[in-house]
């Protein structure tokens, strides 16, 4: 049943379009299904459809509250088969790729609910002046292949909301899902509310260099929002930039280690360690070092079973070759400079599929690559401290700023230590717990803006004063 589905559904992406490109699966390494390509001329025509489609979309807003909650109802009744294309283009375990489609209608739901804040203040001079919220106009949306439903919604729920219509590009690497969720918006909303294109990185700058959208919002590495930053600048258009990570744990010498390491191990592997905001460094002291590293291993060691190319893995391998590739020269590097694999290190390198074990890293130093840089794979350096001081400056030694966490019994020494890192999210005892209602993003090279909360729709808004005069 689960297979027919994606295959009619991959079947009808293949021959829909005139130009298209492979799709590879990455337990394989092998094609699977091809994906259209969206062309200079097409995606002209598509700008302005969304342009034209904004000028109705923007003007009743409880038309647009009921057709997001018709949208959430459609993605309720498709999950099986978006699941399904996410798990097959991604790699991941299906009850990982089953919480995409939940959260879409849940972010739907919770946005199509929330009121557009409208204020009113003192002009000063008797009267008052009515602070009004207006949508920017067409939004490209532009996401990476780690979450790419999920991400997608934090972006279309808030922007829809606000009455702006939205062209989505996921990653070349994961299509599908966002293509079918197109399909799906499609039965639902009026044409040119939301439109998915998909296509390579240069689809994505035709985008933001394109003049029709007022307002980009991308997810995804460093260097493509530095240079989304600089083409939106050029056209002044608005910007949301979700960027990557490189997590900082402290634990305090007053951990629990035996219950808190798996709680770090289980949020560090999750999706085989490719998300922004998860463990990347794990700082220990000193004197809890040994024991913390054994449990490590055993946590990573239980995970290990789990990495098979069956479908009823619960390990997924990396999502892309270029990924793949790029974890394992890190892990290379890294050990050619004298770091050990406490457990795990083995991959798929000589045979099918972009499979890498969990792996726990210790002699690592704060310098090697795999350490400082962001590697968004299944690789985690344990870190040892004498000085909690020590720690937090290690901590931020880094250009980038998206989340951290600090572990410890003592919650006001956890929180005073939380306030001195430099990361747009610290959790306490927890690490990559998301709410929809908790505005999310990241400082330094992490990010500009914010997503989810009351804040993620304002950025999908232009603020307008009025004047009133005292009658
Ligand atoms: P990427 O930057 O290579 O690509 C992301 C998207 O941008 C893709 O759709 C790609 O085609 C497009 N793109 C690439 N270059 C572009 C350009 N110059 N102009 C316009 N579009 C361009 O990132 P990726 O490898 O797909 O994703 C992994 C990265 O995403 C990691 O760095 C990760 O930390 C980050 N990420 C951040 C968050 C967050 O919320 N902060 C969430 C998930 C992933």
């Amino acid at each position: 049943m689960r297979t027919v589905a994606i295959a009619d559904i991959i079947t009808r992406f293949a021959t829909s379009a005139p130009k298209t490109y492979p799709v590879i699966d990455p337990v394989t390494g092998e094609e699977f299904a091809r994906a259209p390509e969206c062309g200079a001329d097409q995606l002209d025509t598509i700008m302005a459809e969304a342009n034209a489609s904004f000028r109705k979309w923007s003007i009743d807003e409880s038309v647009r509250r009921a057709l997001m909650l018709e949208f959430a109802e459609a993605i309720d009744s498709a999950r099986g088969e978006l699941a399904a294309l996410v798990a097959k283009e991604t790699g991941k375990p299906l009850f990982l790729a089953e919480t995409e489609p939940d959260s879409c209608a849940a972010w739907l739901r919770y946005y199509a609910g929330m009121d557009l804040p409208q204020t009113r203040v003192p002009d000063g001079q008797g009267s008052y002046v009515e602070l009004l919220r207006k949508p920017l106009g067409v939004v490209a949306a532009i996401t990476p292949w780690n979450f790419p439903l999920v991400l997608a919604l934090w972006k279309i729920a808030p922007a829809l909301r606000a009455g702006n219509t939205v062209v989505l590009k996921p990653s070349p690497f994961t299509p599908l899902s966002s293509l079918y969720l197109g399909e799906i918006a499609n039965r639902v909303l009026p044409a040119g509310v939301l439109t998915v294109v998909s296509g390579g990185d240069e689809l994505g700058q035709r985008m933001t260099t394109h003049p029709t959208p007022r307002k980009v919002s991308f997810t995804g590495s460093v260097v493509g929002g530095k240079s989304v930053a600089a083409a939106a600048g050029a056209d002044l258009k608005r910007v949301t930039l979700e960027l990557g990570g490189n997590d900082a744990v402290i634990v305090l010498d007053d951990a629990d280690v035996p219950a808190i390491v798996p709680a770090i191990a289980a949020a560090a592997f999750l999706n085989s360690g490719q998300a922004c905001a998860l463990p990347k460094r794990v700082f220990v002291p000193r004197t809890l070092y040994a024991e913390a590293l054994d449990a490590f291993v055993a946590a990573a060691q239980t995970m290990q079973k789990g990495m098979t190319p069956s479908e009823d893995r619960t390990f997924g391998p990396l999502s892309t070759r270029p990924q793949f590739d790029r974890v394992l020269n890190l892990l290379d590097d890294a050990l050619a400079a004298g770091a050990v694999c406490a457990t795990g290190g083995g991959s798929t390198r000589d045979s099918k599929g972009y499979f890498v074990e969990p792996t726990i890293l210790t002699n690592a130093t704060d310098e090697l690559p795999i350490v400082a840089e962001e590697q968004f794979g299944p690789v985690l350096p344990i870190l040892a401290y004498d000085h909690l001081d020590d720690a937090i400056q290690r901590a931020n030694n880094t250009r980038y700023g998206l989340a951290a966490s600090v572990w410890g019994k003592d919650l006001d020494q956890a929180v005073a230590v939380a306030s001195q890192l430099e990361a747009g999210t610290v959790w306490i005892n927890n690490h990559a717990a998301y709410a929809m209602n908790v505005p999310f993003g990241g400082v330094k090279w992490s990010g500009i803006g914010l997503e989810n909360g009351v804040d993620g729709l304002l950025a999908y808004t232009d603020q307008q004063g009025i004047y009133v005069p005292q009658s």
